[in-house]
């Protein structure tokens, strides 16, 4: 045992843990003691108990586990929070079941100006594609919209496209669209935010969007009451995260405003969790554009709020045929998808960001996406040197044997989602294997392949595309099981699903020294589990719970 500032009392202990520490030098403990802030000792319960005093909280974790706090590396603060008050609509299926849900929440929120459901499966009706038609025969009279669970399609009823004023379509960027009926109508489904963004903004969550849809600010700027009103969406957000035993957020849109209200909550009570918020480059924006990025990352440069990443979109989606591939999709043999991003654009964006010494995170789910930013990535260190850079790839839902010993190469970070192989926790298999199709099963969500071949893996729920539950992403990792025999397996072991959601994520935010083991002199992050769960079998993990979580060496949920 080593102890910093021996003699003190700690202000904390947690005893009669299984603490994992996830550091190799000392790998398993009984219990830890917490300082202003910092862990200052790590050992046995007989030598922790040494450092309570009078006032020492002393939290008992009775057998269960004590981690370090988890480390989402990739995550929706703001929509997520707003969206735990949307009707849920995962898990429903079929019209009778999905008219019954919707009617229960119209007559719970008579007065709500736009109902807005979420999580409902592509596949919700079957092989039949859902139209505005199926939506007006449950609620013909209120305006009605509903995302699938990847957020990147959404359907609306008649009186909905109306209101929002794109019934008869509208001109879209690439990669966007008002889908069309045979009557010159649109026909209900609406694919990438530009597409659903007027049907959102009725539902009075226009903030809320702005760092995901335009990476812009509010405009006109927020009354006291709306900025107030926004700082409770961001406080139910990081509760939920604080609940989940998470003590580090990297999210994954962004904008000052966002800043703006979690500076003004760690002003009036603290943060629950660290929060990194990024500045989102967007395809019609232009290079000078980035000062306002490096004014973030100077502004807010501290361990409970920063900046100091630029966020990209370069593709859509797979369900949404969004997606760019290398070869056509498999059930669209003439269409590989379009890219938000020429790749000139891309590496000239990249180049400059990486120029002002800024982290890129790019979303790339087809393998032609994933392949162009690594080319971008590669132009970066061929023109400006090579760095300790670790730029993102977000996603990688499918990618190609030359690319996989590219991300170990460049030093890229692989982030990636246990919850989002179809099959593997919520989505369905269908339509989204058979638009990758067999011959690319092997290389899809191949998080396996990637980490043996060198690449740092991270793990994150995606949330709201995904629950946010760590536990439940460790299960989805742990159980992962090929769609085909022959395809190899992906499944990780409970240390390194551990590892992704905790060391790793910490290398990904340049924080190993600081955080995602438990360490002494580290920051006081962690969470004590219902169980142990190593001695829990993977079929009953979702059954474990945080009962504490802690940040900076205070308590932020307590079960
Ligand atoms: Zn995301």
């Amino acid at each position: 045992m080593s102890v910093t500032g021996a003699g003190r009392n700690a202000d904390l202990i947690v005893i009669n843990g299984r603490v994992l520490t996830m550091d190799e030098g000392n790998p398993v403990a009984e219990a830890v003691a917490v300082k202003d802030g910092a862990i200052i000792a790590i050992g046995s319960g007989a030598a922790i108990e040494e450092l309570k005093g009078p006032a020492t909280e002393v939290i008992d974790a009775k057998g269960g586990s004590v981690l370090p706090g988890f480390i989402e590396a990739h995550m929706h603060l703001f929509s997520g929070g707003a969206e735990l008050a949307h009707l849920q609509l995962g898990g429903v299926h079929g019209f009778e079941a999905l008219q019954k849900a919707i009617r229960d929440y119209a007559s719970i929120r008579p007065n709500a100006a736009m109902l807005v459901a979420q999580g409902v499966d592509y596949t919700v009706l079957g092989a039949e594609r859902v139209t505005r038609h199926h939506l007006d025969a449950i609620l013909p009279d209120r305006p009605f919209c509903m995302a699938a669970p990847d957020h990147h399609t959404m359907w609306a009823n008649t009186r909905a496209l109306e209101m929002a004023g794109i019934l008869h379509g509208r001109a879209l960027g690439p990669g966007n669209e008002i889908v069309m009926g045979d009557d010159g109508l649109a026909a209900g489904e609406l694919r990438e935010g530009e597409a659903f963004g007027p049907v959102l903004d009725l539902a009075g969550e226009g903030r809320v969007r702005l760092g995901l849809a335009t990476g812009g600010e509010p405009d006109p700027m927020p009354s006291a009451a709306e900025r107030a009103a926004d700082r409770d969406i961001m406080r139910r957000g990081l509760a939920w995260c604080a609940r989940h035993g998470i003590t580090s957020i990297q999210n994954m849109d962004g904008n000052l405003y966002q800043l703006e209200l979690l500076a003004e909550i760690e002003a009036e009570e603290g943060l629950p969790c660290r929060v990194q918020i990024p500045f989102h480059y967007k395809n019609f924006m232009t290079l000078d554009m980035l000062d306002k990025a490096s004014a973030m990352a100077e502004r807010y440069d501290s361990e409970w709020l920063s900046s100091g990443m630029v966020k990209v979109f370069y593709d859509g989606v797979l369900d949404s045929w969004t997606a760019v591939m290398v070869e056509p999709y498999a059930d669209r043999p003439d269409w590989v998808g379009e890219p938000l991003f020429t790749p000139q654009q891309f590496i000239d964006l990249a180049v400059a960001v990486d120029k002002r010494g800024l982290q890129i995170a790019v979303h790339s789910i087809g393998d032609g996406a994933v392949r162009a930013v690594l080319d971008g990535y590669e132009a970066v260190q061929k023109a400006n040197g090579k760095r300790d850079s670790r730029h993102r790839v977000e996603h990688i839902e499918v990618t190609t044997a030359s690319d996989v010993p590219r991300f170990a190469e460049l030093g890229v970070i692989a982030s990636m989602q246990p919850p989002h192989p179809p099959g593997a926790m919520d989505f369905p298999l269908e339509p989204t294997v058979s638009r990758i199709g067999p011959a690319r099963w092997p290389l899809s969500y191949a998080w396996r392949t990637l980490k043996n071949a060198g690449a740092h893996v991270v793990f994150a729920s995606d949330w709201p595309v995904s629950p946010i539950d760590p536990i439940l992403g460790i299960q989805a990792a742990l159980l992962r099981k090929p769609w085909a025999e022959s395809d190899p397996d992906q499944s990780f072991s409970l240390h390194e699903s551990l590892a992704a959601y905790t060391v790793e994520g910490a290398y990904a935010e340049f924080a190993e020294h600081r955080k995602g083991t438990l360490k002494p002199g580290y920051l006081a992050d962690l969470v004590v589990l219902s169980a142990d769960i190593e001695k829990t079998a993977p079929a009953d993990l979702h059954k474990l719970r945080p009962v504490t979580a802690i940040c900076g060496g205070k308590v932020t949920y307590q079960a």
